[in-house]
């Protein structure tokens, strides 16, 4: 029996959505409903029962006892027919993860605002989503990957349905005025939406160039006959001052972007902004196949009650941000040049942070619950990123295969591989186990990198990317970070914006760390003269590695008095330069490797 929803922007003043859920076999013992603790995409929990404001319960037409089991599950009084929870829900978090109403627009993920009737998520679902009332929402429109009933018109406001509660969920929703414009991907309809306002927002070409990047993508998978695993696909968008951040879903993405870096009429080459927004929605596309499909044991089914463990974060979500970046350049829409210099960076940020020497990558993605997405001031000494570092050992294992095979396999083959063994759904699906990666790379390969994927994963050993890199002739060039001379010499960072210098980080054995400034801490004055965040960089480029400084601080308002000796082994910066001795061969390799050189 179909469980059947409606949402209503109820009070888009007091961000407020009224849903109701209607069972009509319940469970005779008393039905049961619960809304998920987490969004699939997302680890961390979340807790978004705690947006639930007021909920009832009616029976054939009678108000019917409700009772709460723990912090996110209701359990009805026992019902002869028909059961209807009725609830409001507040809706104020413009994130890509959760929900948000106000007069101008909304947003919903399905894990924030609609209850799952336990033991029947398997059930097919029917959800009625409604305009706001009153003229001003008179020109909403809707988008969303779900899929429109016969009867509403694709993006419009009316009836959607989902095979179970689990694709129900995986099918976000936008509404409000927005920008928006389709394309086709081999044959399939695409579409985007771009709510919030950009001033002269260069619609066309966001389609022209997500038509080519998807396409890219498509052919990476499915080389002989390009087709994508889906009917249709939807990018939901949220322009905003400041903000990133996207969540894949199985036919659409969220994301969240700052409006000045969206393409405009008459931008001539694409700026970095706009580069980095096609790395963004590369990576959540690459999720349709790689996390979405291809899903790891631990996702299958989810939990969606509690943490869903797996050490495998680095192939999933680090493969992952490996392509993002390798796709924009091989679609042609960043330069060789271009896309080296984002590699370099992400190498740099890895190897300046001694958290790589602490936690390995499985451990990094099995504790992503309560420290990559827990992030705190200490982050960088402590938690490993298994996107950024998972990015490197996915270079190093592409560079690898294709170095050994002679040129004939890479990680391409690698993915393709896992496509079509983990690409059938349904009940018999049973994911990626944890050692199923390294499986894969045997298989797809025929190599034996098994120990030297585990010493990267498992362990903390770094990939000797220099070496690496030179068999597509690129070289690898140590040099130190004296571009940011508080970082290098003091061995701190500052919180971003407003007029005061106050530390955000302060990285492991520096000499900030050393003399005992503390993160939080309010630089007033080095040597006498005030320091303020635009001004410490200027005094500090006058001083030598070695030389002592006093540094004035403020904690908790209290005056600190601290003697520094400047880091005389700066922390390095990485830089990728083609190496025109490798001649024509080199050459060959690199651009099957990150397409063409171009600009
Ligand atoms: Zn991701």
């Amino acid at each position: 029996m179909t469980i059947r929803y409606a949402v209503r922007p109820a009070d888009p003043g007091a961000h407020l959505f009224h849903v109701t859920v209607r069972v009509d076999g319940p469970d005779p013992e008393g039905q049961r409903f619960a809304l998920p603790a987490w969004n699939p995409g997302s680890y961390m929990i979340r807790e978004f029962a705690r947006h639930i404001v007021r909920l009832t319960a009616l029976s054939g037409g009678r108000k019917l006892r409700v009772e709460k089991l723990d912090k996110h599950t209701w359990r009805c009084a026992r019902a002869e027919g028909e059961v209807t929870l009725a609830y409001e829900v507040y809706a104020f978090d413009l994130s890509v993860r959760a929900a948000y109403l106000d007069p101008e627009q909304a947003f919903f993920n399905g894990a924030a605002l609609l209850l799952a009737p336990l033991g029947q998520e398997r059930a097919a679902c029917r959800i009625d989503i409604f305009p706001p009332a009153g003229a001003r929402a008179a020109s909403w429109q809707l988008i969303t990957g779900l899929t429109a009933a016969r009867g509403t018109r694709a993006g419009g406001f009316g009836t959607y349905l989902a095979q179970d509660y689990e694709e129900l969920i995986d099918g976000p929703v936008q509404m409000g005025r927005f920008a928006h414009a389709r394309f086709q991907v081999c044959g399939v309809p695409h579409e985007i939406a771009v709510g919030g306002r950009v001033a002269r927002l260069d619609l066309g070409r966001l389609q022209a160039d997500l038509a080519r990047l998807c396409e890219t993508h498509v052919r990476l998978f499915e080389p002989r006959r390009p087709h994508p695993p889906f009917e249709r696909y939807a990018f939901l968008t949220f322009a905003v001052d400041e903000g990133y951040g996207g969540l894949e879903h199985r036919n659409s993405t969220a994301l969240i972007y700052r409006r000045d870096d969206l393409p405009y009429v008459g931008m001539k080459e694409a700026t970095e902004g706009y580069r980095r927004f096609l790395g963004l929605a590369s990576h959540e596309y690459f999720h349709v196949w790689n996390v979405k499909r291809i899903r790891p044991q631990a996702f299958v089914p989810y939990d969606l009650s509690r943490e869903n463990y797996t050490r495998l974060l680095w192939a999933f979500e680090g493969f992952t941000a490996y392509y993002d970046d390798l796709m924009v350049a091989r679609a042609g829409l960043a330069s060789q040049a271009q896309y080296l210099e984002t590699l370099s960076r992400t190498i740099t940020t890895v190897m300046q942070r001694s958290a790589r020497l602490k936690q390995s990558l499985a451990e990094s993605s099995f504790d992503a619950w309560i420290k990559y997405y827990r992030q705190d001031e200490n982050a960088p000494n402590s938690v490993l990123s298994y996107y950024q570092k998972g990015a490197l050992v996915a270079l190093a294992l592409d560079l690898a295969i294709r170095h050994e095979s002679g040129a004939r396999r890479s990680l391409d083959d690698v993915m393709r591989w896992l496509w079509r063994s983990f690409r059938s759904a349904g009940p018999a699906y049973r994911g990626v186990s944890e050692d199923g990666i390294i499986e894969a790379i045997a298989q797809a390969t025929g190599l034996d990198l098994a120990r030297t994927v585990r010493a990267w994963t498992e362990g903390t050993r770094d990939p000797d990317l220099a070496t690496l890199l030179q068999t597509v002739g690129i070289r690898l060039q140590r040099k130190l970070a004296l571009e940011s001379p508080h970082f290098a010499l003091l061995g701190l960072k500052l919180h971003g914006g407003g007029g005061e210098a106050r530390v955000a980080h302060v990285f492991d054995g520096g000499p900030a760390q050393q003399a005992g400034v503390a993160a939080g801490d309010l630089l007033v004055a080095l040597d006498g003269l005030r320091v303020a965040p635009a001004r410490l960089d200027a005094i500090l480029a006058r001083y030598s590695p070695g030389d002592t400084i006093e540094l004035l601080t403020f904690r908790r308002e209290e005056l600190q008095r601290f003697e520094l000796t400047l880091a005389t082994q700066p922390p390095p910066r990485f830089v990728l330069e083609v190496d025109e001795r490798g001649g024509t061969a080199a050459q060959r390799r690199r651009t099957a490797w990150c397409g063409p050189r171009r600009g």
